[in-house]
């Protein structure tokens, strides 16, 4: 019973939204659960390494420390705790993974749910529901240091069907408030039509409904449809459930769960989406001749939206929007999700601006998810406080087939432009320390903090331990230092499926291999562009004239402007360009353009794999288009090219420089507060790295007070000698297992 009550918890915490769409199996549960709570502690074998450029034809020498590592983070063998054993925070895990041993950690999922989906169940699920809300259950968690619990809320049966659990929720919140603890409360996205349906009459007319004036289902869930993002009433039902969650619950936070529009042929159009997209289009083309440049027709009303032949033209064969219906039609899908979002998100801050909004719209992967799920991060800008990405294929490792580095690190950075923090899986210590590196902590009262948030409120290893110590001291209040920017602006990846996907990511992974900071920014972020000595548009085929001149005006003030192929031969409609006002590469004012003809993808592209793994969300979207795999994220062929063409087009060099390898990344930041620069990295090889040379541009004026060094290997920090010269400050980091965290503090 108490096993089966830990196993149920660990699963739950594990993948806790992924579960519910997934998936996952009861059989990978069961192994999940198997684990030790101390999993994550990398596994001290290593499968000797291979000429891996031979096993893998199209993988350059180059790359061939990068593919000689096993990578497999994921391999979980407890024994490999080696030096860390005798450190206070593997005591402090162990002393707590013993207090919490019988916990059953809270779930996001009705019971009701499991029943009516089947399957990912034990026969005794009831009971350990039982368990779970036995106030000495909580008091367990409390008595441990668990700060923050998720609990389920809402699941979309219908709020008379659900509101003796969400009694018994509220019973639950009250105690984890009492005991210290904040509460997460969970909202499901879609309707359970045997329920809802028969308790709110009308409900069936707030359904999407595709071209056929077919329903949209969560996959093969077909009790389960989405709900019209741009219906009205259905914004009205769920406000009544959130004003219960913030009044008398008091929730710190709410979860919203699936935010995504199916793919096309799935994508709504009811008669108040084409009334919808109507008016979008009268906004944006307001006259008869804006009308008729941009479609070659005489008003809007006249504009069908483009249907799907699937014995002559279906969805999966687009390889590019050139129809300017499809591409208007694609933006207004992205802008109905999110305002849809971002209503019930000013709804739930109007009624209490503490609470924290925490928004599943995944992170940034390689391919084009506004296209797919009509999911475009910029759009949620200053409504989202946390995003989460429970998706599959996307672990942080070395990939033991090709050697990519993996990780979600351009998700974080999206992230923190927004601002938002990102809910994680921190059971494996890789994606930990990604997270530690490159996670926003979002400064609203109701998020828990990384440390303490749903995907580590349950994990109690060392690394997590020595988070939790030093949170507050130097993982907040920090901003991040970037010598570059990224831009993707809007036409070049909305219009491509994937052409543009695979430069823009190949040359993201060159700037977090070669440990160059930088940024991501998108069209509503051009306001920043004199941050940043380069900005970057690799293969951005489409630009507008206006944001050329805005990149010539970045360029004439002395910034360095990096393209690379085919950036600029279209404007914002895709429509071909006689001349490119962007090249040739040139002096331009007090800056130069650069150009680089093309960026070299290593490897074949292969076709997408069968199952889940670029899946955004498993089990809920049939269709998915083109995409990258994460394993296909190799350095291009040409990488060393590229790294030194950035570093050319920096005039002062880049902020950190280190002879580290390139399976190490890095982040920087500053905290201003405390004036201090903060740099980490984080080791993806299996391998130690030996202590190594790393140069630090000085952010801040006034001597060097000292430079300490954090691991979570040790029990102290040690101070590292260090030299300053020239604005710079040069130490050797000492060798790093897994995470290094270097403090430079200032007088
Ligand atoms: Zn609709």
């Amino acid at each position: 019973m108490q096993r089966k009550g830990k196993k149920m918890a660990s699963s739950l915490s594990r993948r806790f939204f992924l579960l519910l769409t997934s998936g996952s199996t009861l059989a990978a549960r069961a192994a999940g659960m198997l684990r030790p709570a101390s999993a994550g502690v990398r596994g001290p074998t290593r499968e000797p390494s291979g000429d891996c450029a031979n096993l893998f034809p199209g993988l350059p020498a180059s790359q061939e420390g990068l593919a000689s590592g096993t990578g497999g983070q994921q391999a979980v063998s407890p024994g490999r705790s080696g030096a860390a054993a005798a450190t206070r925070w593997q005591r402090s895990a162990d002393r707590k993974r013993e207090m919490t041993r019988d916990v059953v950690w809270t779930s996001h999922e009705p019971l009701y749910f499991l029943r009516r989906r089947g399957g990912d169940q034990f026969d005794d699920e009831a009971e350990i529901y039982e368990r779970m809300y036995d106030p000495e259950n909580l008091k367990r968690m409390a008595a441990a240091g668990v700060r923050c619990g998720l609990l389920h809320f809402y699941k979309g049966f219908g709020l008379e069907y659900e509101r003796s659990q969400i009694e018994r929720t509220r019973r639950a919140a009250d105690l984890m408030h009492q005991l210290g603890m904040k509460v997460s409360l969970y909202i499901a996205g879609t309707m359970f039509i045997e329920t809802l349906y028969r308790e709110v009459p009308g409900a069936e007319h707030w359904e999407q409904r595709d071209q056929d004036n077919h329903w949209v289902s969560y996959g093969m869930q077909t009790y389960r449809r989405y709900a019209c993002p741009n219906e009205p009433a259905y914004r009205e039902y769920l406000k009544l459930i959130l004003r219960m969650g913030v009044e008398e619950l008091h929730a710190d936070e709410i979860a919203f769960d699936n935010l995504m529009l199916q793919p096309e042929p799935k994508s709504c159009r009811c008669p108040r989406c084409i009334q919808a997209f109507r008016e979008f289009l009268q906004r944006r083309y307001p006259t008869q001749e804006a009308v008729a440049r941009r479609f070659g027709l005489p008003d809007v009303e006249s504009i069908q939206v483009n249907e799907w032949d699937p014995s002559q033209a279906p969805p999966s064969g687009v390889t590019v929007l050139n129809d300017p219906v499809l591409q208007e039609w694609v933006r207004f899908r992205c802008e109905s999700l999110a305002s849809h979002a971002n209503v019930l998100s000013v709804y739930v801050k109007s009624l209490n601006p503490d609470v924290s909004v925490h928004m599943n719209i995944k992170g940034l992967y390689s391919f084009n998810r506004y296209w797919t799920n009509a999911v475009y991060h910029p759009l949620f800008a200053s409504h989202v406080d946390v995003i989460s990405f429970d998706t599959g294929g996307y672990e942080a490792r070395l990939d033991p087939v090709t050697g990519a580095l993996v990780s979600q690190i351009r998700s974080y950075k999206v992230a923190r432009l927004l601002p938002s923090s990102c809910a994680e899986s921190l059971e494996d210590e890789l994606r930990t320390a990604t997270h530690m590196a490159f996670n926003y902590p979002v400064p609203v009262p109701g998020y828990a903090g990384a440390p303490y948030y749903h995907g580590a409120n349950h994990v109690f290893t060392p690394l997590l331990e020595f988070f939790r110590e030093y949170n507050d001291r130097y993982y907040t209040s920090t901003e991040s230092v970037a010598d570059v920017a990224m831009l993707l602006n809007w036409p070049s990846m909305a219009y491509s499926i994937n052409a543009t996907w695979v430069p823009t990511t190949l040359m993201e992974q060159v700037l977090i291999q070669y440990k160059i900071p930088f940024d991501i920014l998108f069209d509503e972020q051009l306001d920043r562009l004199g941050q940043y000595a380069a900005v970057i548009l690799a293969d951005q085929e489409c630009v507008s004239r206006a944001q050329a001149n805005a990149l010539l005006k970045y360029v004439q003030d002395g910034g360095t402007l990096l393209l690379t192929s085919n950036t600029a031969e279209y404007n914002e409609w895709r429509q071909k360009r006689h001349s490119n006002p962007l090249l040739p590469a040139r002096r331009e004012g007090k800056g130069r353009i650069m150009y680089i003809p093309h960026i070299v993808p290593a490897m074949r592209r292969t076709p997408n794999p069968p199952g889940d793994e670029l899946n955004p969300e498993p089990g809920a979207t049939l269709v998915r288009g083109h995409a990258m795999r994460p394993s296909e994220w190799v350095l291009p062929q040409n990488h060393r090219e590229i790294y030194q063409a950035v570093v050319e087009g920096l005039p002062e060099g880049p902020s950190v420089t280190t002879e580290a390898p390139l399976t190490t990344v890095m982040e920087l930041v500053n905290r201003p507060k405390t004036r201090e620069t903060i740099v980490h990295f984080i080791n993806f090889d299996q391998n130690s790295l030996p202590p190594f040379r790393a140069g630090v541009r000085k952010q801040f004026p006034g001597p060097i007070k000292s430079v300490m060094c954090f691991s979570p290997d040790v029990d102290d920090p040690v101070g590292v000698k260090s030299q300053e010269s020239g604005g710079q400050v040069s130490f050797v980091v000492p060798s790093t297992r897994l995470y290094s965290m270097l403090v430079i503090a200032h007088e």
